[in-house]
């Protein structure tokens, strides 16, 4: 016996997996350059040289127990004031080291949000389309119902008017993830001050307040000089949910955080009950030899300009041939409109041309396709081939 939920949840096969497994068992049949896999968001620029550096510094400096012990539940507090200084000086971020609870990642980071977050089983959590697919799986872990509110197929920013009509006495919570995961936009400072408003009014109406989750494992992974907002200064209920998997290109570590500033509303019973899902679901005490690594490499990432470069060369590329795509700001994912209305028809004649495209109704987006650009740039070049015989039969 086990429980039914969880047992369909792990029987489920996700569409990228799925893709993915196919891409591999075809490099056996077609040969591995003639398969062009944009299924993953496996970053595939190396971590920089600072994580090595550390990597070595720390095992070759420090003894066995200070290096692979428990830390403190919430983690070591060197690291986390490290990390406090650190969001000060870039951000103004007035935070401290007990602000930091560090996780094994941003998955983790959401789970013990949102359980820390909500109440009751009725408690609503809004999604805004497209968004990533394991939300609708950590909302329901934490007892909560997601409210997802429809594309803004025109900019990709947040459509006010049906958030507003969307928050209800049950709103506990926003999740907002800027660069997106998967349509690569960026809110903009003015999308930020306008839902602002909006929450602010909403909270006030609601008679408690309404959090912002902001999910930001793509942060730093930002194109055309645009700036990283710190997004506690436009609305201060925010929490941020932090991961080194993407810009440390260190998705196998594990390791991240959540924030929880002092301008959050109730910021001290919010972050004691992180401490306490975090607790409940086993998630204490993040990898520590990470914990220092990153302490070590702040401020730097990975060369997010061979993303730039794939950017360019992607998009450039497929608009020449006639796909509608949308202008990637940040991430390193391209969302194309699929040139059918069905997304998922679509990905499957790519994917007979060895083409591995993911069809975004997982995302809440039918109708559009994620082709992800953290791959080599000269299989970019290999497969405008095959994009190009996609075309050809739309046309
Ligand atoms: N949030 C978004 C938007 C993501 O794209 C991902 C991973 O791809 C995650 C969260 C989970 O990241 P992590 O590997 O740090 O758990």
């Amino acid at each position: 016996m086990a429980s039914k939920e969880m047992y369909e949840l792990g029987s489920q096969a996700s569409v990228i997996r799925d893709l993915f497994a196919y891409g591999q068992a075809q490099a056996a049949v077609v040969g591995t350059e003639n398969v062009f896999d944009f299924s993953i968001g496996n970053p595939t620029v190396p971590a920089p040289a600072c994580v090595k550096n550390a990597i070595k510094d720390i095992l070759d400096t420090r003894e066995s127990a200070a290096v692979h012990g428990y830390t403190a539940a919430a983690g070591d507090v060197a690291v986390r004031q490290g990390l406090a200084d650190y969001m000060n000086t870039t951000y103004h971020a007035q935070v401290r080291a007990d602000n930091f609870y560090m996780t094994c990642g941003a998955a983790a980071s959401l789970t013990v949000t949102l359980k820390a977050l909500v109440e009751s089983g009725d408690d609503e959590v809004i999604l805004i389309a497209p968004f990533f697919p394991e939300y609708t799986v950590f909302i329901h872990n934490a007892g909560a119902r997601e409210v997802i509110l429809p594309p803004d197929i025109t900019h990709f920013q947040i459509s006010l008017e049906a958030m507003g009509k969307a928050i209800t006495p049950h709103t506990r919570a926003v999740i907002v993830n800027s660069p997106n995961n998967p349509a690569g936009t960026v809110y903009s400072a003015e999308t930020y001050t306008k839902l602002a408003a909006l929450l602010t009014k909403k909270s006030k109406e609601m008679g408690h307040p309404i959090y912002l989750i902001a999910d930001e494992p793509y942060r730093e992974i930002i194109y055309d000089g645009l700036p990283v907002l710190y997004v506690p200064e436009f609305y201060t209920d925010t929490i941020i949910c932090y991961s080194y998997s993407k810009s440390l290109s260190l998705p196998g570590e594990r390791i991240g955080y959540v924030l929880v500033p002092d301008c959050a509303a109730d910021a001290q019973m919010v972050y004691a009950a992180v401490c306490g899902a975090a607790r409940a679901m086993g998630f204490v005490c993040a990898p520590h030899l990470f914990q220092e690594v990153v302490l070590q490499c702040l401020g730097q990432t990975s060369d997010i300009g061979v993303y730039d470069a794939n950017r360019k060369l992607l998009y450039d590329g497929l608009k020449a041939m006639g796909y509608e795509c949308v202008y990637p700001s940040g991430a390193f994912y391209l969302f194309v409109k699929s040139p059918e209305p069905d997304a998922n028809a679509f990905s499957e004649k790519a994917k007979k041309l060895n083409l591995l495209i993911v069809p975004a109704d997982s995302f809440g987006c039918p109708g559009y396709v994620r082709v992800s650009y953290c791959v080599e740039p000269a299989m970019i070049k290999r497969s405008f081939g095959a994009f190009q015989a996609l075309m050809k039969q739309y046309q």
